[in-house]
């Protein structure tokens, strides 16, 4: 078996670990314990003697300390699930060498074509190796990047005893793109201070800080009743939804918004006559700004049925995470370390925040304080996904550096 983090990249690609937000096991789907098995197998051939998966789909590993310093234990974690947007069974990886520029056509569907006009960071990929999908298939690239990058990191710290570090743990974990990839972790057994998710995308950066984000579900109760009786008397539950919905402001929408702007976004309905629902997400930078928004939308809500006498509705807001840039700011030593990682791995570090959640939003309120670094993916969730070998190679260097960074400082 090879194992540079490109052979082990193409191994765990082609097994389909895709999540499913409808199902309610732990984890969601039971083929992500595929690819949990083969790291576990991977890891203990690396010498990492306690690796494990556990009956939830989590696998932990330690790469035991090699210093007497008193180092604070840091984690490494990335996700094994795929996105539930779009397929991610039989990915046939593809590898364009050494990359001249231009659009890249991929073979298995003539209408999928990665432009550079779309993805510019193609620009800064002249001479490298770029993997892409056939076209057919998401990639995984988000996250199985992260997954090959921490293996061949614990494998190069293993087997270089010289290079000197603290104790380092490893989480992979299931169900990250359905939300739920950290219900099941047992911080205690993970036993760390500090961690990294390395679930970004582009070279060099990091990012502290992510959405805070509610979820809104609107139960409407309408009127039913026969249709050749209805006349003044019917209200009709599918049409007061679709009157919410048109209502919604275009300018506060994910199609309209960038950066620190926020949004409110639908993201399913569902009606008969006398019963419609409408499962919305809230997204923002900042608490006030999420409850403004859930204010605007029950507004919105109010005024479309004072039309209908005879309805109600309901009105639902569930946290789903929050910005963990809070939590971080408590421990300022934890970015400092992983742009000087960043910085020693050759790149420039750049400081971002994510529009969307990690593990890392709800580790960070979970009591493990945890930003996000590169793992070199584009186009995320969908068949144009793209990585290069080099973006891989650097994470991985990260990785080592960083190790080396929290050793040296403590
Ligand atoms: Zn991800």
């Amino acid at each position: 078996m090879t194992d540079t983090v490109l052979d082990r990249f193409l191994r765990y690609v082609v097994i389909d670990t895709q999540s499913d937000p409808s199902s309610s096991t732990q984890p969601s789907t039971e083929k992500q314990k595929d690819l949990g098995r083969i790291l576990v197998e991977e890891l203990l051939e690396i010498g990492l003697s306690d690796a494990h998966l556990d009956e939830h789909g989590y696998v932990y590993a330690t790469i035991p300390a090699n210093t007497d310093k008193n180092v604070p234990v840091i984690c490494f974690c990335s996700h094994m699930d795929t996105a539930p947007d779009f397929t991610g069974t039989n990915v046939k990886p593809q590898i364009v060498k050494n990359y001249t520029g231009g659009d890249i056509r991929l073979p298995g569907d003539p209408n999928r074509v990665i432009r550079v006009c779309e993805h510019p960071e193609l620009k800064n990929q002249i001479n490298n190796d770029i993997i892409t999908t056939d076209g057919t298939t998401l990639l995984g690239a988000d996250d199985k990047a992260g997954l090959a990058e921490i293996m061949a990191a614990a494998k190069i710290l293993i087997d270089n005893p010289e290079i000197k570090h603290g104790a380092i743990k490893i989480l992979f974990t299931p169900d990250e793109e359905v939300g739920r990839g950290v219900n099941k972790v047992d911080l205690k057994k993970l036993g760390a201070d500090f961690a990294y998710t390395m679930d970004g995308e582009t070279a060099g950066h990091i990012e502290d800080e992510t959405f805070s984000a509610d979820s809104v579900d609107i139960v409407i109760a309408g009127v039913a009743i026969h249709p050749g009786f209805a006349k003044d008397r019917m209200e009709n539950a599918i049409k007061i939804a679709g009157a919410i919905i048109d209502r919604l402001p275009k300018e506060i929408a994910p199609e309209t918004t960038e950066g620190k702007q926020g949004f409110i976004h639908p993201t399913g309905v569902a009606g008969s006559m006398e019963k419609a629902a409408i499962s919305l997400i809230i997204r923002d930078f900042t608490n006030e700004g999420l409850v403004e928004k859930e204010a605007m939308l029950e507004e919105i809500v109010r005024d479309v049925i004072k039309a209908y006498p005879g309805s109600s509705y309901r009105f639902d807001v569930k946290e789903q995470y929050r910005n963990m840039k809070v939590v971080l700011d408590r421990h300022p030593e934890i970015i400092e370390n992983a742009v000087e990682a960043v910085r020693r791995a050759g790149m420039t570090p750049v400081r971002g925040s994510i529009r969307g959640g990690t593990d890392g939003s709800r580790l960070s309120f979970m009591g493990l304080p945890c930003p996000n670094i590169f793992a070199g993916g584009h186009a995320f969730h969908s068949p144009l996904e793209w990585i290069s070998r080099q973006d891989m190679e650097k994470a991985v260097k990260t990785i080592v550096e960083l190790a080396k960074v929290w050793e040296e400082r403590a």
